[in-house]
């Protein structure tokens, strides 16, 4: 997206009744013809079965916001900025090429800011801005170690929250691929401050870490993938899953087929001695922003029995902080989610996603499902060594 304000975008010449607030970027406000092509596409829509939960309804919303039809206090446009999945789902059936997810992001950056922010939010985001926290939470839960990486090869992204919950993860894709360079000194990637009220800093976040880190970055979260990309350009990101495909000439050879699990959360997952029946669970930024969702088929395929769920590019509900803001709707979207997975009878459920991975775990051992649910990396690791 342009770097330009919106406020600039906006007209400020406008002024009195009705003029344009600044709040929302005059060319992606525009854009919609009011199809209604987005409708089925999008998840809360169908919870709610209401026009104002569905794409159209909430892009008429901003306008209303915009123009000053509507107080940024009305009871409708808090509810809705908040109902939102920002999955994306909407962007990729529209006709008119509508860039929901910046409309969203300047929507809740209004809608949410300072004090009327959830509060659930305002701790992960003192945490995501400190540096030193970060750094300490890798040492503490073992993620990878620093390390300098082969002359011209990418860096990897370590995460925020990624790094406490599942520091496996850049452990596995560090031990994939030895060319990686790691540095525990880098940043968040500003993609929680972008999706939550805070668009400026997300950026700046974005920005310093794209110089912290030079050439290539690496990631194992497709939220990140998507936000990263979308600041510092898609020629300096690439997801996991795109990285490993493209190194990994050995991967899904005879000897590589996964016959067991190795995840910190997995000791006890699958019947060894026979290939392993996976699934799958997009990341909504990952499939919907970058386009990303070939690739992790493509390796899970090499190297198992893949069966395509049938609502595996739909949100699962854990949506960045969704599952902490919207318990009640992310509930009641992973309820249908792990219904699918048993049906299915997989042995594994991956995940591109740290979120989503998350969710997913929460949802299959309150169900004490025999499915369990692994990220791609370490899924593509194996057994630990
Ligand atoms: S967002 Fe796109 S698909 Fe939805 S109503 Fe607007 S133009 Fe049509
Ligand atoms: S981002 Fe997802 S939940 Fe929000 S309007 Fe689009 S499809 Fe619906």
């Amino acid at each position: 997206m342009s770097e330009q304000t919106s406020a600039e975008q906006t007209g400020s010449e406008q002024t009195g009744p009705g003029a344009p607030k600044g709040i929302f970027s005059k060319d992606l406000l525009d854009a919609c013809i009011s199809c209604g092509f987005c409708l089925p596409a999008c998840p809360t829509y169908a919870l709610t079965g209401q026009e104002q939960s569905s794409p159209r309804g909430r892009i008429t919303l901003m306008r209303l916001l915009e123009t000053g039809d509507l107080a940024p206090d009305d009871a409708t446009l808090a509810e809705e900025a908040s109902l939102c999945l920002g999955c994306r789902a909407c962007e990729t059936v529209c006709p008119a090429g509508v860039q929901y997810g910046h409309l969203l992001e300047e929507w809740r950056d209004e809608q949410w800011s300072g004090l009327k922010r959830p509060w659930i939010v305002r701790p992960l985001l003192l945490v995501a801005n400190r540096k030193w926290v970060l750094r300490i939470l890798g040492l503490v839960r073992r993620s990878a170690r620093k390390r300098s990486g082969a002359t011209g090869q990418p860096t990897l992204m370590l995460g925020c929250f990624e790094r406490g919950l599942f520091p496996s993860v850049s452990r596995g894709i560090a031990a994939l691929d030895p060319d990686l360079a790691v540095d525990p000194d880098q940043g968040c990637c500003g993609a929680l401050h972008a999706h939550n009220g805070e668009l400026e800093q997300g950026r700046d976040l974005a920005r310093k870490l794209g110089e912290r880190l030079p050439g290539t970055i690496v990631t194992t979260s497709g939220g990140c993938a998507a936000h990263l990309a979308d600041v510092i350009g898609r020629e300096r990101v690439v997801e996991a899953s795109e990285w490993l495909l493209k190194k990994s000439t050995g991967i899904g050879t005879e000897t590589d087929t996964n016959t067991d699990t190795n995840t910190d959360t997995n000791t006890d997952a699958a019947p060894a001695q026979r290939p392993l029946c996976v699934g799958l669970q997009d990341s909504c930024h990952l499939r919907n922003g970058l386009g990303v969702w070939k690739e992790p088929r493509e390796l899970l395929g090499r190297t198992a029995t893949y069966v395509e769920l049938p609502s595996a590019g739909s949100c699962c509900g854990a949506a960045g902080t969704y599952a902490l803001v919207r318990k009640k709707e992310s509930r009641a979207i992973l309820a249908k989610k792990i219904a699918e997975i048993e049906a299915a009878d997989l042995d594994l459920v991956i995940a591109v996603n740290p979120g989503c991975l998350r969710q997913l775990q929460t949802g299959l051992r309150k169900s004490k499902s025999r499915t369990k649910a692994v990220h791609i990396v370490d899924y593509l690791r194996g057994p630990k060594v």
